[in-house]
């Protein structure tokens, strides 16, 4: 902290795209500042504070759920909208951030910004097949979770882009979800494990089944066979047999992002 200059606030995320982009100002983008208070690079000679930027909104939007980058944890936790999106997941995600200190303060961009193991939104976004408006030189573009991080470090958002948005799509309204953080306490933003869980049900069939894993890595991955689910199978009193049993077995070979099928058992589970 020792190294700033400069301290800037603009209106707009032109103005401020343009600082980013401006080499001679070093900058870096600054949300809640809960995480950049903790872990400034000595590099950076320029605050940019989004807070005046119109990035707050959360709407409904073509059917989709649109929550605006700067929004906090605390916003999304009592709006309306994120409490009847499939179940309430959103808001329930973002009231299991450690205290309502940082819920006040920490915001949904800053959490997707940079993959953090124990951040919540990461593994809850990807579950839900969320993508994020990215801001950059060449324009604004819409981007899903791996893509975002795939593309680091071309892309790094608060110091060459600016996320704008999330987009949870519209086919996600009606999932029932759970996220489950298992942490030391409630309190506690380190977790062992942070799991997202979707199902979808057409009449008495499971259509869809969904597992996301956080915490383990610090980009969340998903259960790609076995998290996918028996689509189209009955629900839960039919229970798994044959097949679908050795299925399942097998879904425990999770795939992170990018990486090559691995074994979940003896490596992860002690
Ligand atoms: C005591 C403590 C407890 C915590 N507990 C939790 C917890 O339980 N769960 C959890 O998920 N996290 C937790 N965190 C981590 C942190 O609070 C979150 O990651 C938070 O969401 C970061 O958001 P922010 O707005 O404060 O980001 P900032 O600290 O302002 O920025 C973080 C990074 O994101 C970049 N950035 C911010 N906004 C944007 C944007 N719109 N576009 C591009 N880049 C951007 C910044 O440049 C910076 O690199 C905790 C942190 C602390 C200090």
């Amino acid at each position: 902290m020792k190294n700033i200059k400069y301290y800037a606030r603009p209106s707009s995320v032109k103005d401020a795209l343009a600082l980013l982009l401006d080499r001679k100002y070093k900058a870096l983008a600054l949300a809640g500042g809960t995480l950049v208070a903790k872990t400034l690079p000595d590099s950076v000679e320029t605050y940019l504070d989004l807070k005046d930027l119109p990035l707050k909104g959360i709407k409904l939007q073509g059917g989709n759920l649109v929550i605006g980058a700067g929004a906090t944890f605390d916003e999304i936790d009592r709006d309306r909208l994120c409490r009847g999106w499939a179940g309430g997941i959103v808001s329930a995600a973002a009231a299991k951030c450690s205290s309502q200190l940082i819920r006040n303060m920490a915001t949904i961009g800053g959490n997707v910004a940079r993959p953090h193991s124990f951040n919540i939104f990461p593994v809850v976004l990807l579950g839900l097949d969320a993508r994020v408006r990215v801001q950059a030189k060449g324009g604004s573009r819409l981007l899903g979770l791996e893509e975002l991080y795939a593309a680091a470090p071309l892309l790094r958002p608060g110091s060459n882009c600016l996320i704008t948005e999330i987009v949870i799509p519209a086919a996600t309204k009606k999932w029932k979800c759970e996220f489950v953080k298992l942490a030391k306490t409630d309190s506690s933003w380190e977790s062992y494990v942070t799991l997202f869980f979707a199902a979808e049900r057409r009449g008495k069939a499971l259509s869809r089944a969904r597992v996301a894993v956080g915490a383990l890595s610090p980009r969340p991955f998903r259960a790609p066979r076995g998290g996918e689910g028996p689509a189209g199978r009955r629900g839960p009193r039919q229970g798994l047999r044959g097949r679908p049993r050795r299925r399942a077995r097998r879904g425990l070979r999770l795939r992170g992002v990018g990486q090559p099928a691995r074994p979940l058992r003896g490596r992860y589970l002690r």
